[in-house]
């Protein structure tokens, strides 16, 4: 018999027993009273999560999708924007801005760096003619398990009067990390199904402020599918302009239940003392993380790969010797690193044993290091020994 499969790249990410049973469930008419009921809780509940009173979109799509639908919704051919290259999604970000003609002023770093409110301040102060409209950030650049100040990047913001709408893809945090749509005072905010909100791949969320709704009125871009306009006015009678993802939304309701009755805060605070584990076992284990730990993520980590040992004999000895799957670096980190998720439905015993298997399969492939040093500051770490 196989061990029960881990599957920690970082999204999709494994699913609560009481989902899946959801997920499975006969679908029913998705233009019926019945489906209307839960879509309003989900909408009620994704508010809560998203901590705002703004409008939440639900969307048939990728997260990538989303990331789409906020250009075509709100901006303009020419409309000058700020995005950045700090790892594969921000990167992606950019290149869909420049598919719809926008003007990217693009801040590139060393992957593994983050975007600071100094990088936002620096360019907004050059534009005195305030003709920036949108500043794009990754809350969580899942390729290299960084994390952004998105609140200190809004108040950078707010203090110069700029008018440019702080769009955040939060793909990979929503759900696991402290994100305060309303009170951070965010425009858009954007996530999907697969990661923190423990489902499978296949429905996006949007969330946008009146803010917002003032630039989609003067967007020009062509938009039908993604038209945030036609999915709210459905969406007030809880329904969808096409045929919904129905079982993703059976599913989704349970996990914002989940959600909500383990307190949002709670759910941070096991994804910090999760990740603090594992950046510590990592470090005990004689390997080297990728980001500084000042930036580093809450959901996923990145480590150097040893010399000696290359990324597929990693995984295929976890995937075959243990089941459980981690995920490898992508673009120009590609056989680099190896990648760590630990966000949504995973709890401290599964740290334990997910470092425990990465600490046999290591010294069965000739890493240098004391077995069960990972695995004991992981315990010290719950135990809160120091
Ligand atoms: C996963 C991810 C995406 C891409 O989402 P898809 O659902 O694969 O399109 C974009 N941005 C971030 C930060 C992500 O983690």
């Amino acid at each position: 018999m196989k061990p029960r499969p881990y599957l920690q790249i970082p999204g999709p990410t494994n699913i609560p027993e009481t989902v899946l049973s959801e997920l499975s469930k006969p679908p029913i008419n998705h233009r019926g009273k019945e489906f209307e009921d839960i879509v309003e809780k989900c909408l009620n509940d994704l508010k809560e999560v998203f901590k705002t009173r703004n409008d939440v979109l639900l969307f048939p799509s990728s997260g990538s999708g989303v990331l789409e639908s906020a250009v075509v919704n709100l901006f303009s051919p020419d409309d000058k924007v700020i995005t950045s290259c700090i790892g594969v999604f921000s990167e992606r970000m950019n290149t869909i801005c420049e598919k719809f003609g926008l003007k990217t002023i693009k801040i590139k770093k060393v992957w593994g760096e983050a975007i600071t409110p100094d990088d936002i301040e620096k360019i907004l102060l050059e534009d005195v003619d305030k003709e920036i409209k949108g500043v794009f950030i990754p809350h969580n650049e899942t390729t290299t398990g960084v994390t952004c100040d998105i609140d200190g990047i809004s108040k950078v913001i707010k203090k110069l009067f700029h008018p440019a709408l702080l769009i955040v893809d939060a793909i990979s945090s929503l759900g696991c990390l402290p994100l305060e749509t309303d009170m951070w005072d965010i425009d858009v905010v954007i996530s999907a199904s697969q990661k923190g909100l423990m489902l499978p791949p296949g429905l996006g969320v949007v969330s946008l402020n009146d803010k917002a709704w003032a630039m989609y009125e003067i967007s020009t871009l062509s938009k039908w599918y993604w038209d945030y306009k036609m999915v709210k006015e459905k969406l007030l009678s809880f329904q969808m302009p096409y045929t919904p993802p129905t079982n993703l939304l059976f599913g989704l309701k349970e996990s914002l239940s989940l959600l909500l009755e383990e307190e949002l805060e709670n759910v941070w605070n096991r994804h910090r003392l999760m990740a603090s584990s594992v950046r510590a076992a990592i470090k005990a284990l004689g390997l080297e993380l990728l980001a500084n730990e000042d930036i580093s993520s809450d959901t996923v980590t990145a480590v150097l790969l040893p010399e000696s040992i290359s990324y597929s004999r990693l995984s295929s000895v976890l995937k075959e010797q243990y089941n459980i799957t981690i995920g490898g670096g992508l673009s120009n980190l590609q056989g680099k690193i190896f990648r760590i998720g630990h966000m949504g439905s995973i709890h401290h015993l599964d740290i334990c044993a997910i470092i425990s298997g990465l600490e046999m399969a290591l010294y069965e492939l000739g890493h240098e290091f004391e077995l069960g040093a990972g695995v004991r500051e992981v315990q010290k770490t719950f135990l809160k020994i120091y």
